[in-house]
């Protein structure tokens, strides 16, 4: 039987991170994953190139039964901390849009970075280790591949359960429900929309089209792209949309963000446009857009011969079109998953178990979720520094 101090299970983003922080305070740390390769997700994140933060992320960017839990630990490492220790390994990055940071490199330059930080803490690293029981006496027994190893404190940080080709498990929420924690259901959450069959029928073969719009759902509002595709509706504005949304909840889209459709449908009138509508949306609206939609909610007429009832209508179709999707994709495409580990069970301050002394959860296997662009990340190191500093 091995004895050490800390054992970290998931060499993830929140792993690596709570590993580096325990060995700098002088804790002996082993971190075990059940993969062959450090932080596949990583390797992954952002087309390869890894978001890895987001300049402005704050406590307002995440999702949670219990919003301000996530305060502490964000206030107590932030984005700057993490932009000083990429700075500190000279990884290049840029500002791509909305405050996302991106290696101007690849991914695997925050793996080595997080894997040289781990060394140098004196954190030892186990891959393909598999976890076969845990149980607790005074102190946390671990059963592995690797052999019996006893820890003071047991940091669980298996992430979630979205794309589970990366090694993703629902280990975290069985070894929780095992300790008696309350987990708040996970789901599949910013991967976008399918929608049923007969709208699909209307709207498939606009596959493909891109369309800058703000979608709300569930009390929240995102302005960037929605993109068309065989299944459903993709795009950065629908993942977004896709973590508020409850299923039978409609998707409002505001079409034209920048205009009053009415206002610029009656200037168009009150020019004497003789032109079809399909036509004159086209100036403001993908074609192939502009031509299904027209097809599918108004009979073909030039502009100048319609009235004013059908130009509200028109208008309120633009400015606020409304579908009620089928679903969501799904966890195999899902970047995150939403719920997890009730943070209620936790504290706030260190990631503990308020009723299981030496039991912590980090990263997104907990009840907090962000948005897309580098929000998931800043996540993973905030909670995971804050349990470094405890366990
Ligand atoms: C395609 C994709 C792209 C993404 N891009 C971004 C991005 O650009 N920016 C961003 O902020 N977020 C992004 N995310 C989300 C981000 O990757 C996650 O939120 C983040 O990795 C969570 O960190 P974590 O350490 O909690 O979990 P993970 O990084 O998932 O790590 C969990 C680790 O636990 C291990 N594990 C699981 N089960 C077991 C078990 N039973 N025994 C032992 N080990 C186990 C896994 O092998 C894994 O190594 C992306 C996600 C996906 C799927």
């Amino acid at each position: 039987m091995r004895t050490v101090d800390v054992i970290i299970i998931g060499a993830g983003a929140a792993g690596m991170m709570c590993a580096i922080e325990a060995g700098k305070r002088g804790r002996k740390v082993v971190l075990l994953d059940h993969g062959s390769k450090l932080g596949r997700k990583i390797l992954i994140s952002g087309g390869g190139r890894c978001n890895f933060t987001n300049i402005n992320a704050g406590p307002d960017n995440f999702v949670s039964e219990n919003p301000h839990f996530c305060k502490s630990a964000l206030a107590r490492y932030t984005p700057q901390d993490f932009m000083a220790l990429v700075k500190k390994h000279r990884i290049a990055f840029h500002e791509k849009k909305l405050g996302q940071l991106f290696c101007d490199g690849s991914a695997q330059q925050v793996v080595d970075m997080l894997a040289a930080e781990c060394a140098e803490a004196g954190a030892e690293i186990r891959l393909s280790c598999r976890v076969r029981s845990v149980t607790r006496d005074a102190r946390f027994l671990l059963d592995t591949t690797d052999g019996a190893f006893s820890c003071q404190s047991l940091v669980v940080a298996t992430g979630g359960l979205s794309v589970p080709q990366t090694g993703a498990t629902g280990f975290g929420y069985d070894l929780a429900s095992q300790f008696g924690l309350a987990i708040i259901t996970p789901r599949p959450a910013l991967d976008g929309f399918t929608l049923t069959s007969s709208q699909l029928h209307q709207l498939a073969e606009l596959a493909g089209v891109s369309i800058e719009a703000i979608v709300s759902t569930g009390g929240a509002s995102f302005r960037e792209n929605i993109l068309f595709t065989h299944k459903g509706l993709s795009g950065p504005a629908s993942l977004q949309a896709s973590l508020y949304w409850s299923p039978g909840q409609p998707l409002t889209m505001n079409l034209l963000p920048e205009l009053d459709a009415f206002q610029w449908l009656s200037e168009r009138k009150a020019e004497g446009s003789k032109a079809l509508l399909k036509n004159v949306l086209s100036d403001l609206l993908p074609r192939r857009f502009a031509e299904k939609f027209c097809d599918l909610y108004f009979k073909p007429a030039p502009l100048n011969s319609l009235s004013e009832h059908t130009l509200r209508q028109v208008a309120g179709k633009l400015n606020r079109w409304s579908i009620t999707p089928a679903g969501t994709v799904g966890f195999w495409k899902a970047e995150v998953t939403r719920g997890g580990v009730d943070t209620r069970e936790l504290s706030s301050k260190s990631m503990g178990c308020k009723k299981v002394p030496g039991l912590f959860f980090i990263g997104e296997v907990v009840d907090v979720t962000g948005w897309l662009g580098g929000y998931n990340f800043q996540w993973a190191w905030a909670s995971g520094h804050a349990a470094g500093q405890h366990v």
